[in-house]
């Protein structure tokens, strides 16, 4: 199984950072973004940092094919209303690409975007254009799109839509798909009938596609594209259901990643140790919000 978090990646340690970030909470794989989530200001990547990083990642069974990088979400291949910020974020994500080459990161998530102002139809178009654009031979990069929630003008939030933009990619070895289970509960997905709905992403986009899932419960009921995550087994998700995915016979080589939120008053302590305890387990621990501030504290 390979099971991790979101980790942090900073100018200073890089790679490093992300690295031993993982193996404090027990992971063998994360997912990390090359600079803040919110933003596109990026550092000169140093090599002696991630010679460093590979050697930790060896010493403890990371395998590095499993790795994930996540795009920052302000990147819309969407909406090309401003043609200066659709190119902007095209050229970013060129850039972003040749980083993880360098990283030899083989997965960046991206989010499809959001068609704000213009028709559905030519949004989904221009998701795939800017992928056109970005993708080129022999890349050893793959971009995965992430199924998205609904909220606001989200795109590729059913398996038609990213099924259309998939099929308008020319480079079709160059892009998968990552689900996201809070996303996918808040965009109408029964995630207790699970099976089913593999079933149907096999029949219409074909299950090797999937390359990782984003496990997260959700603070909202199915269908409210919402997308507000909760920490592991406290949401409307729910732990057996949750489990049910990680543990999921046809997913069982696919990283799983969480993103669920922080806990304490001010948010300050990361959940992931404990949720990765209480997977490994399987069994549910309801005191485990209050087993996180303790031991941080
Ligand atoms: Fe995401
Ligand atoms: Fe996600
Ligand atoms: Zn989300």
């Amino acid at each position: 199984m390979y099971l991790g978090s979101h980790v942090s990646f900073d100018s200073k340690e890089q790679l490093l950072k992300s690295v031993k970030e993982c193996i404090s909470y027990g992971a063998n794989t994360f997912m990390f973004y090359t600079g803040a989530p919110q933003n596109t200001l990026r550092c000169n990547l140093n090599d002696e940092l991630t010679n460093k990083a590979y050697e930790l990642m060896k010493e403890n069974d990371i395998d590095i094919n499993k790795v994930i990088c996540h795009a920052p979400y302000i990147v819309n291949l969407a909406n090309d209303f401003d043609p200066s910020k659709y190119d902007f974020s095209i050229n970013f994500l060129k850039n972003e690409i040749n980083r993880l080459e360098t990283l030899g990161i083989k997965y960046l998530v991206l989010h499809p975007g959001s068609s704000v102002s213009i028709e559905r139809n030519k949004a989904l178009f221009n998701i795939a254009n800017g992928i056109n654009n970005i993708l080129y031979k022999d890349c050893k990069v793959m971009i995965l799109l992430e199924t998205m929630a609904g909220k606001g003008t989200e795109c590729g939030i059913s398996l038609d839509e990213i099924k259309y933009i998939i099929d308008n990619i020319n480079l079709k070895d160059n892009i998968g798909v990552c689900l996201d289970t809070c996303h996918l509960n808040d965009s109408g997905v029964d995630i207790n009938n699970f099976d089913y709905y593999l079933d149907e992403f096999d029949k219409i986009i074909g299950i090797d596609k999937i390359k990782c899932v984003h496990i997260n419960d959700s603070k909202n009921i199915i269908g409210s594209h919402k997308d507000r995550h909760e920490n592991f087994g406290f949401g409307t998700i729910g732990f057996d259901a949750l489990i049910n995915v990680i543990y999921n016979e046809k997913l069982k080589d696919v990283p799983k990643i969480l993103e669920t939120p922080y806990v304490g008053e001010k948010k300050e302590y990361p959940p992931y140790k404990f949720e990765i305890e209480m997977i490994k387990s399987k069994k549910f621990n309801p005191n485990l919000i209050n087993d996180i501030i303790n031991y941080y504290k």
